[in-house]
């Protein structure tokens, strides 16, 4: 495999776009790097080798690809804008260990693509340089789809990115947070300038670490019912605890009822959402869940 010069240049890429006639899409979320220093340290922490097989979403014009393939066996790269499939096809071509499905990640069958691609037992990291506008979404599905995916290292939104990897009493701290860390160690790794994007985003970006748990950190009764129950106590998050919980129950459960499930997990009514750590949340979910299955 022969060496290139860099895609992930000023020069290299406004020569593409010249080339193609390429004009970007912002509702794509089209903000390709331009620096390849940057992909390096992504790639650094990815923690990739020659035999990880890697994953990315949004391949662009090929600058992170480039990148993966050169550092990881194989690159499966999901791209849905079908005018950048033969500008990848000419950007990557002298890499063998490349391959593009023109698809919406969020419509693909990964695990399909995944079994197809992959020898089976392989380590599969995610890499990418996410389109913005469905980061939680890609994220999320990703993570309940409950791949066979060891690690995701993700170019997002400053801002979402210290909403997923918030710890309890902070302002970031959400639903989000509970929702990434239920199946995730998550960290934030590295802030990136504007200036490495080409055009540049109006949001500030972040490089998120996620190294996925073998199992969930908690033991809940009903997923669905503790995520619901988590949301349920960020609701109005000036409110106590017990007020976003009165709402929340509000058809099915009176206030003694609530109150005495909150003495059983002695947990104070009067505590807010944002300081309860994911252990609390799972044992209250675990004791609403109980109760309401008794009445
Ligand atoms: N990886 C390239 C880079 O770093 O220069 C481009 C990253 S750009 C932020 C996001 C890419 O995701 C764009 O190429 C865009 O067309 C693609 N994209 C947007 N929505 C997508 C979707 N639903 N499925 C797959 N790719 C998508």
């Amino acid at each position: 495999m022969s060496k290139q010069k860099a895609i992930a240049t000023p020069n290299k890429t406004k020569e593409i776009l010249n080339k193609y006639g390429f004009s970007f899409k912002k509702s794509l979320g089209q903000n390709f790097l331009i620096d390849v220093n940057i992909l390096e340290k992504i790639i650094h922490y990815a923690g990739i080798n020659k035999q990880t097989g890697t994953l990315e979403i949004g391949p662009g014009m090929g600058a992170l690809t480039e990148q993966l393939a050169i550092h990881s066996d194989k690159v499966v790269a999901f791209e849905i804008d079908q005018r950048l499939i033969p500008i990848l096809n000419e950007t990557l071509q002298v890499y063998s260990n490349i391959e593009i499905v023109n698809n919406d990640i969020l419509k693909a069958n990964i695990k399909e693509v995944i079994e197809s691609h992959f020898d089976s037992g392989q380590k599969i990291k995610v890499v990418a340089n996410l389109p913005y506008y469905i980061t939680t979404p890609i994220l999320m599905k990703l993570l309940m789809d409950r791949l066979p995916v060891s690690s995701f290292t993700v170019m997002i939104q400053k801002e979402v990115a210290e909403r997923m990897a918030a710890v309890p009493n902070t302002k970031s701290y959400g639903s989000l947070s509970i929702a990434i860390q239920y199946y995730t160690h998550a960290s934030v790794v590295m802030n990136v300038p504007k200036t490495v994007f080409m055009p540049q985003p109006n949001v500030d970006s972040s490089v998120l670490h996620l190294e996925v748990r073998q199992n969930p950190p908690v033991n809940v009764l009903d997923e669905d019912f503790f995520f619901k129950l988590v949301q349920a106590c960020f609701g109005q998050r000036r409110k106590t605890l017990r007020n976003n919980l009165v709402r929340h129950f509000a058809s099915i459960l009176n206030k003694e009822q609530i109150e005495s499930f909150l003495n059983d997990v002695e947990i104070d009514g009067t505590r807010r959402g944002e300081s309860l750590t994911m252990e609390e949340f799972a044992s209250l979910a675990n004791v609403f869940y109980s109760g309401l299955r008794k009445q």
